[in-house]
């Protein structure tokens, strides 16, 4: 996997102050992508070991409420790997962070493993996915933390549980 960038401080995606990962890739090609050159698998640098301590690092202090994972597209098969050797390095070593990730797939097909090998088991290290595409026709500057009214701030652990989306209505 290839990442287009890490951000040791990002307010604007998910609650708190928190690290960001921008991986690269991603073949759903909303239109209106405010990251459209994520698009390419061979955008940016190889994503390892040591980008995973730097993670780590960055995510340490108290005052860092967690991790948002973006893109690109975390949950594309082939990125599905590194992400999830990532989200459970965090849980091992950081379990009082928060994780969120940002998906154009639906939650229910991530939940059912269609979307690659790995995606129930990496959708079951996160605490909120925000899923779906981003629709130019349904942008609405006025949300937090989505782009666009269709996508939904989802409730990982509680969902799973429940066997169905519930949403995390206080991020609504
Ligand atoms: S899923 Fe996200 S990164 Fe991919 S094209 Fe849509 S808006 Fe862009």
């Amino acid at each position: 996997m290839n990442y287009a960038d890490i951000k040791k401080v990002d307010v604007a995606n998910g609650p708190g102050v928190r690290v960001s990962l921008f991986v690269s890739g991603c073949t759903h090609r909303c239109e209106g992508c405010f990251n459209p050159e994520t698009w390419s698998f061979d955008f940016g640098s190889p994503f390892g070991e040591a980008e995973v301590e730097k993670i780590l690092t960055f995510l340490a202090p108290d005052h860092i409420r967690g991790l948002s994972l973006l893109g690109g597209e975390p949950f594309e098969p082939d990125n599905q790997r590194a992400v999830l050797d990532l989200v459970r390095r965090v849980r091992e070593q950081l379990p009082e962070k928060t994780i969120w990730c940002y998906t154009g797939y639906l939650y229910e097909d991530l939940a059912a493993n269609h979307m690659g090998t790995h995606s129930r088991p990496l959708l079951e290290g996160l605490d909120v996915l925000v899923d779906g595409p981003f629709i130019l026709e349904k942008k609405d500057l006025g949300l937090r933390f989505r782009g666009s009214s269709n996508q939904r701030i989802i409730d990982v652990p509680t969902s799973l549980q429940a066997g169905e989306v519930r949403l995390a209505e206080e991020y609504m």
